[in-house]
Order: C-alpha cells, then structure tokens, then sequence
C-alpha cells in the first residue's frame, strides 16, 4: 500500500504523516525533510536548493525525481508514505512511471483540505526558516498554480480522497484511518 499525503504547506502533511506512518508501517518519504538534511550536509544538491526553497518555489523535477527514484529504489519494496511529493504533473507521471518499473502502484491519495486563510496563522506560528509572510504567499500561489492540477489527476485515477484538514490533530488522524481503514 504505498499513500500520497497531498495538500497545500502548512496543511498538516507533515504532522499526519508521522501518525500514518506508524499506524501502518509505511516509510515516510518527505522531499522537503530530504532536501533540508542535504542543506544540513552542505552537499551541491542541497547548495542548490537552499535559495529556491526560501523564496518558496519548486525544486527542479529533475533533482526532484532524481533524489526520490535513488530513496524508492533503496527500499526494496517497503510500502512507502510519500508527503510533499508529488508537487507537479511531471512528478506525478514520472511516479508513475518509476513505480509501475517496480510493479506496484500508488493505492491510495489523500487530500488534507484546509482554507488557505486557517494554513497562513499555522505556518506563521510553526516559524520555520521560510515562514516568513513574502515566502508563504508564493508558496500558497506555487500550490494553486502546479500542485492543485494534481488533485484532479487523482480524482480521475478513482485514488483521491478529501479529508477535511480543520480540527485537532487526533480528530484528522480518525478521518484519514476511516479512508484508510
Ligand atoms: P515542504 O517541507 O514539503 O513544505 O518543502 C519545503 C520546500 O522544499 C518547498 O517549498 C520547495 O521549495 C521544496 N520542495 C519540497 N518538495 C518538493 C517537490 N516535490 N518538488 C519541488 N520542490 C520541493
């Protein structure tokens, strides 16, 4: 069973994700904690990525399917949890791809639906280094414009499911295991 967490930043990707991967032992796989630790690392990848990331655009689909094509094929068939991936239509398609190489396939999408407005308070309280005002304008417009064309491209493989993201953190958790069971 491999799952695609799918919402907007600040939507509480990140905070399910840690509560699904445990409930069913699925490898968390976080683009954005994997390009952070290569900042961490000082590595070219992550040299690269450090001003695109605080000015709150996309990594390249290259870097970004390059990193997690080495990540899925390090993990000898582990069912996988996929959070802030995939982010465009090029990513969803070469996941597609890359998984359908390895014969298995994504079985399930997860939507965590949160009014844009309810997502700014969040991530200016969250306070991380591109949690400033100018960066979570960008991204939340990044969202709309390359990342909400995915939510249809789910819906129409029949994988999408949308969870209201309002509420506490154990309350989401019981709507998103309803979806899973
Ligand atoms: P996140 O922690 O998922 O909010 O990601 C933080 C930042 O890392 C994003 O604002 C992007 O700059 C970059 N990033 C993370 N995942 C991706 C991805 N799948 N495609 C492009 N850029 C990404």
């Amino acid at each position: 069973m491999h799952v695609i967490i799918l919402g907007a930043p600040g939507s509480g990707k990140g905070t399910q994700s840690e509560k699904i991967k445990d409930k069913y032992d699925l490898f968390h796989l976080s683009t954005g904690d994997m390009l952070r630790a290569e900042i961490a690392a000082n590595s070219e990848l992550g040299l690269a990525a450090k001003s695109i990331m605080d000015a709150g655009n996309l990594v390249s689909d290259e870097i970004i399917l390059g990193m997690v094509a080495n990540k899925v094929n390090s993990l000898n068939g582990k069912h996988m949890l996929f959070d802030g991936f995939p982010r465009t239509l090029a990513q969803a398609e070469g996941l597609d791809k890359l998984l359908a190489e390895l014969n298995t396939r994504i079985a399930s999408v997860i939507q965590l639906d949160v009014p844009f407005d309810a997502i700014t308070a969040r991530m200016l309280a969250r306070g991380r280094e591109d949690d400033n005002a100018e960066s979570i304008r960008n991204r939340l417009e990044v969202f709309s414009k390359q990342t909400a064309p995915l939510i249809e491209y789910y819906q129409q493989q029949g994988k999408l499911s949308v969870i209201d993201g309002l509420g506490d953190v154990d309350e989401i958790f019981a709507r998103v295991t309803k979806t899973l069971g």
